[in-house]
């Protein structure tokens, strides 16, 4: 564990000083848990989001796009219950005076007993070598055994408390398993409270009576207060969804670890509109597309893994969440809920105006049921970017460090290097870049020696780098030069562009998607 805290630590940092995250504010001392995206990160962003988009409204003829306002009537918060109940458990530590999540503590506490059937599975693989039989030792391991009952006997009382929204009894599991404060590493707790999580302002002057409205805490409602907007100028038959890209503010309680939890953070949300009673199979279809798409890019197939809600939220009738391996433990990445006809009803409940769509094939009218996929860009960016994070020993003693970036994210997909900065190779470079750079993000470095200019560019995941040499003004050939294998090879000039686009075109992952 402290082994990948060091790699975190080295990833914020790295993210820093290549330009891919900064801090917000930086200069003022930062804000909690905001931050931004720099030169690099900001491509990588985009690239994600595009994969995302593209994977939604051009591979589903039956899914289209919208983009709405983050400011919105405050009584839609009223009805999608966010008022009354987007609320976390705080509890706070007397002597070091942090907040914590009493939920987030305890489930820490769970993650310690698989840590502890880890380390003695790992211990037994080495020692029996070959002959071991993992599944048999999980099964019959007394020491596995116990701590495996200790976790289910937790999971059953805290799955309970969250349920009953019984606050007494999620601080009194917090003491009956002596759970500390990591900072003051002490037991002085306070109560457990509600938080509401939502940002307010105000619009309009006060001399009018300025109206309490908030910043959206999810992207999903803007889309149900338009579906029928969309449906009927669309002329969308269901099934059918609506995808939606854009910033989500929550005041979150604990916002540590970087940007896996922000105060004000990108989500990409898609709600798909079914019968009612077809829910549970599109429920199913949408998971596997889901992690399909994640397997896609290539970052490790047992890095990912569902994790089934214990306490489904008042809307949902099934809900799993997408979790990823990051270098603090597997974390939700995105999650997949039905979300039954809550939200529409719901929406005509408080608005007084019909939600409902005519079925011709049924001739009847209903209020359809959702399908929900809600994605964080900024959980999906550091995970991406945590999997691709590599330190490596070269030959002769060296290292470096790549980050092995799906090519299609990369923010820069073609280094352009002169191999001297005269002789006229700077003026080929640069020509051959003004041809390439309408395909796609190039960038032309002249300064430093080669080997230094391929450090800077596998540091930010340049998939590829051409180098100009003088043979390439008489032969019209480049040598390219692969990011992962750093093999080199030459290529004529009139090549490349084909050679690079096949490599690191978006359709290239979209097509591993399982459909
Ligand atoms: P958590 O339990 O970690 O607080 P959540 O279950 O509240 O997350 P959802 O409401 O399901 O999250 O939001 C959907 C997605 O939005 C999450 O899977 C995550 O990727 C992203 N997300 C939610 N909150 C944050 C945040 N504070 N910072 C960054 N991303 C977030």
């Amino acid at each position: 564990m402290a082994q990948q805290e060091e790699v975190f630590k080295k990833l914020v940092s790295h993210c820093k000083e290549y330009g891919f995250v900064f801090p917000s504010s930086e200069i003022y001392d930062g804000l909690g848990a905001v931050y931004d995206y720099g030169q690099n990160g900001v491509e990588l962003k985009n690239n994600i989001k595009r994969y995302w988009w593209d994977s939604m409204t051009l591979l589903n003829d039956n899914v289209v796009g919208i983009d709405s306002a983050i400011f919105m009537h405050p009584t839609i918060w009223k009805a999608s219950g966010h008022v009354d109940a987007f609320n976390d458990p705080l509890i706070d530590n007397k002597d070091s005076k942090k907040r914590y999540r009493a939920d987030v503590l305890i489930e820490e506490q769970l993650a310690k007993y698989d840590d502890k059937i880890d380390k003695e599975v790992e211990k037994a693989a080495k020692k029996f070598g070959d002959a071991f039989d993992e599944q048999k030792f999980r099964e019959t391991n007394p020491r596995v055994l116990e701590n495996a009952a200790k976790k289910t006997e937790l999971h059953t009382r805290f799955a309970k408390a969250l349920n009953d929204n019984n606050l007494d009894e999620l601080r009194q599991i917090i003491v009956d398993y002596e759970i500390v404060c990591p900072v003051s590493g002490t037991r002085n707790w306070t109560e457990v409270r509600q938080f509401n999580l939502m940002f307010a302002t105000e619009m309009g002057s006060t001399a009018d009576g300025a109206l309490k409205i908030y910043l959206r805490p999810e992207t999903a409602q803007g889309i149900f207060v338009n579906f029928l907007n969309v449906q009927k100028s669309g002329r969308m038959k269901i099934p059918f969804g609506i995808a939606q890209i854009g910033k989500a503010f929550r005041n979150e309680i604990v916002a540590r670890q970087f940007i896996f939890r922000m105060r004000e953070f990108e989500q990409m949300e898609m709600q798909f509109f079914v019968r009612p009673g077809e829910e549970l199979a599109w429920f199913e279809k949408w998971k596997q597309t889901r992690i399909g798409w994640h397997k896609a890019l290539g970052l490790g197939d047992k890095k990912y893994r569902f994790h089934d809600h214990d306490k489904l939220a008042h809307y949902a009738n099934a809900a799993t969440d997408i979790e990823f391996e990051m270098p603090f433990g597997f974390k939700e990445v995105e999650g997949i809920h039905s979300r039954t006809d809550f939200d529409l009803g719901s929406h005509e409940k408080y608005s007084g105006k019909k939600m409902q769509y005519f079925d011709p094939e049924l001739n009847k009218s209903y209020t359809p049921y959702v399908i929900e996929t809600s994605i964080g860009v900024d959980r999906m960016f550091l995970s991406v970017l945590a999997a691709s994070y590599h330190e490596e020993e070269l030959e002769g003693g060296d290292t470096r460090v790549v980050l092995q970036l799906p090519p299609a994210l990369a923010p820069v997909k073609l280094g352009i290097l002169p191999l001297v900065k005269k002789d006229g190779l700077p003026e080929k470079a640069l020509e051959i870049m003004n041809d390439l750079k309408f395909e796609f993000q190039c960038q032309y470095d002249e300064k430093d020696s080669i080997g230094k200019r391929y450090r800077r560019q596998d540091a930010i995941g340049t998939p590829y780098c051409i180098t100009i040499d003088h043979d390439t003004l008489v032969d019209n050939q480049v040598t390219i030069r692969h990011r992962d294998t750093m093999q080199q090879e030459r290529v004529p000039i009139v090549d490349v562009e084909a050679i690079i686009r096949e490599k690191v075109s978006l359709k290239v992952l979209l097509n591993k998607i399982p459909s």
